[in-house]
Formats: structure tokens, sequence, C-alpha cells
């Protein structure tokens, strides 16, 4: 089954860069929800949140501290920037390669939708 993040991860469907290293790419939401909105995904392919396993702590770990980097990168880290995980088809998980959405430029409103 073909994943459309790990053909971006593979450089065989383009997207706009963001960042890379050897365990984390990140690129431009193609349709995007504020400003600035970035996907940070970790190379290797976990399909959802709730495939994790104790395996996995350094890979989701070091995603997560990339997500803080690249935000800061991006100039998002002063004024405050929102992160989302959709996990699963009810929170709205459209891509089963787990991303975690960095969003700024904007004021976020709470509950979300
Ligand atoms: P989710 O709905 O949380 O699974 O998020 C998937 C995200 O991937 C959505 O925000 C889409 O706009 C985004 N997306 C889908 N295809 C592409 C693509 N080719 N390049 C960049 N972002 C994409
Ligand atoms: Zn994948």
């Amino acid at each position: 089954m073909s994943c459309l993040f790990c053909e971006i991860v593979a450089g065989r469907i383009p997207a706009k860069m963001a960042y890379k290293d050897d365990d984390v790419v990140a690129f431009h939401d193609i349709n995007p929800q504020a400003p600035t909105h970035v996907l940070v995904i970790p190379r290797r392919h976990i399909p959802t949140l709730d495939d994790l396993t104790e395996a996995d702590p350094a890979t989701i770990g070091t995603t997560l501290v990339r997500v803080a980097r690249i935000a800061r990168e991006q100039n998002l880290a002063s004024d405050g920037y929102r992160v989302i995980a959709n996990n699963g088809e009810a929170a709205g998980q459209t891509v089963f390669h787990i991303h975690f959405h960095v969003l700024g430029g904007r004021n976020f409103g709470w509950p979300p939708g």
C-alpha cells in the first residue's frame, strides 16, 4: 500500500520542504489553515498514534523536538503556535502516516472544531 507522505519522504511526490534530517521531514501543507502551516513527520512510516509501541519513544520524541525547532525557524515561537495531531477518522485524519500540524501566524480559538 502506497503512502502519500512516504512518497514525499522519498522525493517521488514534490512538496515545499521546510526541514529535513535523518529522522524527520517537514513540508508546507498543500491546503494551509493559517499563514504558516507545516506538517512535521517522522521518516519512518507509523500510521497513527495508536500504532506507537514501546520501541517508538525515540522516534516520536525526536519528531516533537523538531516541531519546536521548526516553529522557531518559522518565527512562530515568540507569538505562540498550535500543534495538532489528528488521530483516526473521527478526528479528521486523512493521511495515515503520523504527522504534527504546526500552525501559526494568527490567533486560534478553543475548543477546536
Ligand atoms: P490530516 O487530515 O490530519 O491527516 O492531515 C493531512 C494533511 O495533509 C491535510 O492538511 C492536507 O491538506 C495535507 N496534504 C495532503 N496532500 C498533501 C501534499 N501533497 N502536500 C502537502 N500537504 C498535503
Ligand atoms: Zn508513510
